[in-house]
C-alpha cells in the first residue's frame, strides 16, 4: 500500500515523499483514513509505529488559512513537543504559511507569548505551560478543530491529568479528537469516556511492539555504494555514537580505511584484536572520544554504552538473533533510538526471515538525498545562528563589523558566513537513489511446461497480482523473465518462490545482468 491510496494531497504527498517515507506504517494505514474523515481516534501505539505522522498528516491537512491555533497538541514533555513540532514542520513544508509553535515550560513565556500574538496555527505543547497560556489569555481555544493527546498515558503518569482534564473543558464541543497512548488503564478509559466521543479503536497487533524505543528502518541498497550510503546516513541522522555492524573483519577493515578517508573519525572492534586493545577502544567510545565504531559480532559482546542512538547494519547479519544483538546495543537506560539495516535487492528474502523471526515488520526509507542532508545541517546552522542572538551579546561583533566592513550589506555579510561555514555543496550521486519503477525476475519455468496465460494464471492465482500489473515478459526454453512493480516484489518473492507448478518447484531470482543479456 501507498500514502497515494490514503487520500493525502499532494503537497503533503510531496512532503512525505521527502521525508523519506516509502509506504504508510500499520497505525498509519488504519488511523490516516479514519481522522480524515473526521471520525475520532483512539490509538494504541507507542514510540517508534509513526504515531506522529497517523495524526500529523490528517491535521496538517486539515488546517485553514484562518491565522488561531486550529491545532492542539498535548505532550508530556519538551523534548517531544520539540520533536513532534518539528515533524509536522517537515509534513507542512509544502504548506509553508503553516504556523506550528511548541511552547512548553523552560522556555522564555514573553517569547512564547511573542510568538503566539503573531498568530499560530498549531500548538504543540506541554500541559503545565499551555493551561499557564489560557490562565494568562495569551492562547484561545475558541479555534479549535483537532486536538490530540500524545503519550496520554505517560502525561497521566506524570500527574498531568487535572491539568490535561482543565485544558480538554476549554476545546471546543465539536473539535475533532484523537488520542493515543501506549496502554488503556482504567484512568485513560475514564478520560476517554469524559472527553472523546464515539471513538474509533486502533491497535496496532502486539507483535509491533516487541521492541519499543527503537525506530527501525532498512534502506536498499546496491553493495558497492554501501559506503557512501553509510555517510549519508550518518550525516542525516547527526547521531551522537554509532555502532556499525559489519559481517567480517575483513570488511570491517576495508570500511575503517574508505571512512577515514572521507574524513569521518572511526574505529574498529573485530575478533582479531587482542584482549587489551578491545578493552582500550571500548574506553575511548565509551568516552566519546570518536563517534563511530565498527565492529562484527562476536567482537561487540558486551557492548553496553548508553548513548548509542544509531546501529547500522551495514551487512545483514547471518542469524536473526544477532540482529536482535545487535539492535539491542541503542535504546539503552530508556532512551531512543535508531537501527538502519542495508538490504541490497537479492537480500530481500533474507530481511523478510528476520522479520517473521522478530514479529515486526521494518519501515523501508528512502536513502537520503545530498540535497535532504544539506537542509539539515543548514536548519541546523539557522537554529544555532537564532539562538545566538536571542543569547545576546553580540555588541563586541557588531563593533567590529561596524569597523571592518561597513560599506557591505549586512545580509551579504550574513550569507558570506554562511557560504564560509556551509562550503560547497557536494555533487556525487548514487544509481540506488534511482530506483527503477519495475524490478526483472527470472523464473525457473518456461515454455516447455507453461504458455504465457497459464503462467499469468499462475502468478496472479498465488500472488494476486493481475497480468496488467506485470510488466515486460519473455518465455524461453527452460526459464523466463517478468518485469514486477517494485512495491509487489517482496509480494511475490514470498509468495511465489520455490512453489510448485503442475509437480516442479519454481524458483524466482532477481534477475542479474548476465542473464537479462541472455534474452
Ligand atoms: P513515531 O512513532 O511517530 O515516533 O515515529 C518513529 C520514526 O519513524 C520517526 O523517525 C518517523 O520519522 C519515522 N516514520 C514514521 N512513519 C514512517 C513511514 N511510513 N515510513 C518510514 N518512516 C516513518
Amino acid at each position: 500500500m501507498t500514502f497515494h491510496e490514503l487520500q493525502i494531497s499532494e503537497p503533503i504527498l510531496k512532503a512525505i515523499d521527502a521525508m523519506g517515507f516509502v509506504e504508510p506504517s500499520p497505525i498509519q494505514r488504519e488511523a490516516i483514513p479514519l481522522l480524515l474523515q473526521g471520525e475520532n481516534v483512539v490509538g494504541q501505539a507507542q514510540t517508534g509505529t509513526g504515531k506522529t505522522a497517523a495524526f500529523g498528516i490528517p491535521m496538517v491537512e486539515k488546517i485553514t488559512q484562518q491565522r488561531a491555533p486550529q491545532g492542539l497538541i498535548l505532550v508530556p514533555t519538551r523534548e517531544l513537543a520539540i520533536q513532534v513540532s518539528g515533524e509536522l514542520q517537515k509534513m507542512a513544508q509544502y504548506k509553508k504559511w503553516i504556523v506550528i509553535l511548541p511552547i512548553y515550560g523552560g522556555q522564555s513565556i514573553e517569547r512564547q507569548i511573542r510568538s503566539l500574538s503573531r498568530g499560530v496555527h498549531i500548538v504543540v505543547g506541554t500541559p503545565g505551560r499551555v493551561l499557564d497560556h489560557l490562565e494568562r489569555g495569551t492562547l484561545h481555544l475558541d479555534g479549535v478543530t483537532f486536538c490530540t493527546l500524545d503519550e496520554a498515558d505517560v502525561m497521566l503518569d506524570m500527574g498531568f491529568i487535572d491539568d490535561v482534564r482543565a485544558i480538554l473543558t476549554r476545546v471546543p464541543d465539536t473539535a475533532q479528537k484523537a488520542l493515543f497512548s501506549a496502554t488503556l488503564s482504567p484512568e485513560i478509559k475514564t478520560l476517554i469516556e469524559d472527553f472523546v466521543q464515539n471513538p474509533r479503536f486502533v491497535t496496532i497487533p502486539h507483535r509491533e511492539l516487541t521492541v519499543p524505543n527503537i525506530s527501525q528502518f532498512y534502506y536498499e541498497v546496491r553493495e558497492t555504494e554501501k559506503p557512501q550510503a553509510l555517510t549519508r546516513i550518518i550525516d542525516y541522522y547527526n547521531p551522537h555514537q554509532t555502532v556499525v555492524f559489519v559481517n567480517t573483519k575483513v570488511r570491517v577493515e576495508e570500511l575503517k580505511e574508505k571512512l577515514h578517508a572521507a574524513g569521518y573519525e572511526v574505529e574498529a572492534l573485530h575478533g582479531d584484536m587482542k584482549q587489551t586493545q578491545r578493552e582500550f577502544v571500548m574506553k575511548r567510545f565509551r568516552a566519546q572520544h570518536f563517534d563511530i565504531l565498527l565492529a562484527t559480532d562476536v567482537a561487540a559482546r558486551g557492548l553496553d554504552i548508553e548513548n548509542i542512538d544509531l546501529v547500522v547494519n551495514y551487512d545483514l547479519p547471518q542469524d536473526e538473533e544477532y540482529y536482535v544483538h545487535r539492535i539491542g546495543r541503542t535504546a539503552r537506560a530508556g532512551r531512543e533510538g535508531t537501527a538502519v539495516t542495508f538490504v541490497t535487492l537479492r537480500e530481500i528474502k533474507r530481511l523478510k526471515e528476520i522479520e517473521r523471526y522478530i514479529k515486526t515488520k521494518l519501515q523501508r526509507r528512502r536513502l537520503p538525498t545530498l540535497q535532504d542532508i544539506e537542509k539539515i545541517q543548514t536548519q541546523a546552522i539557522l537554529d544555532e545562528i537564532a539562538s545566538t542572538i536571542e543569547e545576546g551579546g553580540l555588541e563586541r561583533y557588531l563593533d567590529i563589523l561596524t569597523e571592518g566592513l561597513s560599506h557591505y550589506d549586512s545580509v551579504d555579510i550574513a550569507a558570506a558566513l554562511l557560504k564560509m561555514v556551509m562550503g560547497e555543496p557536494e555533487q556525487e550521486s548514487l544509481s540506488s537513489e534511482e530506483e527503477s519503477p519495475t524490478v526483472r525476475l527470472f523464473l525457473t519455468i518456461g515454455r516447455e511446461s507453461v504458455d504465457i496465460k497459464g503462467l499469468l494464471a499462475w502468478i496472479s492465482e498465488m500472488t494476486g497480482i493481475r497480468s496488467q500489473e506485470l510488466g515486460r515478459i519473455t518465455m524461453r526454453e527452460g526459464f523466463s523473465f517478468v518485469d514486477v512493480p517494485r512495491e509487489k516484489l517482496e509480494n511475490f518473492l514470498v509468495r511465489l518462490d520455490r512453489q510448485k507448478y503442475k509437480g516442479k518447484t519454481v524458483r524466482v531470482e532477481i534477475a542479474r545482468e548476465k542473464n537479462k543479456s541472455r534474452e
